[in-house]
């Protein structure tokens, strides 16, 4: 029986038309700037996006690090999400390592940062403070769309201040799809965004950050200190245009399977359905009760992550069909009517 892995959209793995793609794809040095996948693969989302350049790296973090690295100087703050993967889960990379402060800025359900927030955190120019720089948002954020005309506001403000705009748009095609609109259309608020081949788009490896030709030199140079710069990579950058070509319109399947499963787990009694974002469904759990779900669902040939929180997520993606969110409803119902 085939895994059905609902922990995360990074677990997908190539298909076999990927795997083909891969195999095919020309590949030259990386940092002579000599790979034609590479090269491919940049400009595209680049031209996609609306910007001068893109730049090809391993991870979502360093990604998001290279850009906070760009924008910013040792001593300067970025002002992000309290709960943003920037700022919580990439290790604090840009205190680490580019003395960077960041200032975080509690989100509001909806996962936006209030723009009164926003404009009391900006801090003035006086040799007490660190310099405010630039704002770093996030979409989706653990699934939720943030709203369009939210965008169009939060950049007027973070202009007015004279700052500048960083999307980590890990999931931005998610988004995208979810809002019926291009991702152009999110991409166009901000100098730098950083996208993520390798969670619902399927690839194996690898996030591209676009912006502005100077922007992305400096991220460049960033990249090769920070042991980033690699060489033959357009086998990893033949698997992002794959996923370009074949994998973005089927996004929406994905947020059908979530919508689905929600309506199925509402209606479980034991679970507290608390929302359906995107891909990712959120429910409740008696606590006592998660370490018992665990074992029956692993028993189930179903994988969540368990932690030691009540409130579960459930991560549609690539590797999930129909089968696999049906096997997964009729556990956790199986689960609470024996229990
Ligand atoms: C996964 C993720 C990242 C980082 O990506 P990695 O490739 O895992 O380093 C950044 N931001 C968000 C919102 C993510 O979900």
């Amino acid at each position: 029986m085939e895994w059905v892995d609902l922990r995360s959209d990074t677990v997908t793995r190539p298909t076999a038309a990927m795997r083909e793609a891969m195999l095919g794809a020309e590949v030259g040095d990386d940092v002579y700037g000599e790979d034609p996948t590479v090269n491919a693969l940049q400009r595209r989302l680049a031209d996609e996006l609306g910007f001068d350049a893109g730049l090809f790296v391993p991870s979502g973090t360093q990604s998001n690090l290279l850009a906070l690295l760009a924008h910013c100087e040792r001593g300067d703050e970025y002002l992000v999400g309290m709960d943003a993967h920037t700022y919580k889960f990439e290790g604090g990379g840009a205190a680490v390592l580019g003395s960077i402060q960041p200032q975080p800025i509690v989100h509001a359900d909806d996962g936006t940062l209030p723009l009164a927030r926003i404009e009391a955190a900006i801090k003035p120019v006086d040799p007490h403070f660190a310099r405010t720089r630039l704002l770093a948002l996030e979409n989706t954020w653990h699934g939720r769309t943030l709203p369009l005309d939210y965008l169009v506001a939060a950049h007027d403000v973070a202009r007015s201040h004279g700052l500048g705009l960083h999307l980590d748009g890990a999931r931005l095609f998610n988004a995208a799809v979810a809002c019926g609109v291009p991702a152009r259309e999110i991409a166009r608020h901000f100098d730098t965004v950083s996208i993520c081949l390798s969670k619902g788009l399927g690839a194996p490896v690898g996030s591209v950050l676009v912006g502005s030709h100077a922007l992305i030199d400096k991220a460049r140079r960033w990249r090769k200190v920070t042991g980033g710069g690699w060489r033959q990579a357009g086998m990893l950058a033949a698997a992002g245009m794959h996923a370009l070509d074949h994998h973005v319109t089927r996004l929406a399947q994905d947020h059908h399977r979530a919508e689905y499963l929600a309506g199925r787990l509402r209606e479980v009694a034991g679970i507290d359905l608390l929302g359906q974002y995107t891909n990712m469904v959120f429910i409740d759990v008696p606590a006592e009760r998660l370490r018992d779900l665990d074992v029956h669902l692993r028993a189930a040939g179903i994988r969540i992550s368990i932690g030691y929180l009540p409130t579960l997520r459930l991560v549609t993606h690539l590797d999930v069909d129909d089968d696999g969110i049906e096997r997964t409803a009729t556990a956790f119902r199986e689960f609470f009517a024996r229990h």
